[in-house]
């Protein structure tokens, strides 16, 4: 196993990280909020999730949950 030195936050709606941070209107993508407890963050490409993360969610599962959530009911 490699040991890395640096420990990277990743983004919980798209999975980018701070070396693979992604483009956005304004250039790249940066951390709006990060836990760095947990090493997830939402990046401000993902502002969406941000309504997740408000709600406690501190996973990419957790945020599709949330969506699932907001769909309104069929029929
Ligand atoms: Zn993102
Ligand atoms: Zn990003």
């Amino acid at each position: 196993m490699e040991q890395s030195e640096l420990v990277l936050a990743h983004c919980i709606g798209c999975g980018c990280d701070d070396h693979h941070s992604c483009d956005t209107d304004a250039g790249k993508c940066t951390w709006i909020v990060v836990d760095w407890e947990l090493n997830v963050g939402v990046c401000s490409a993902c502002k969406a999730a941000l309504v997740a993360w408000k709600q406690g969610a501190r996973s990419a599962a957790a945020v599709q949950a949330s969506r699932q959530q907001e769909q309104p009911p069929l029929g």
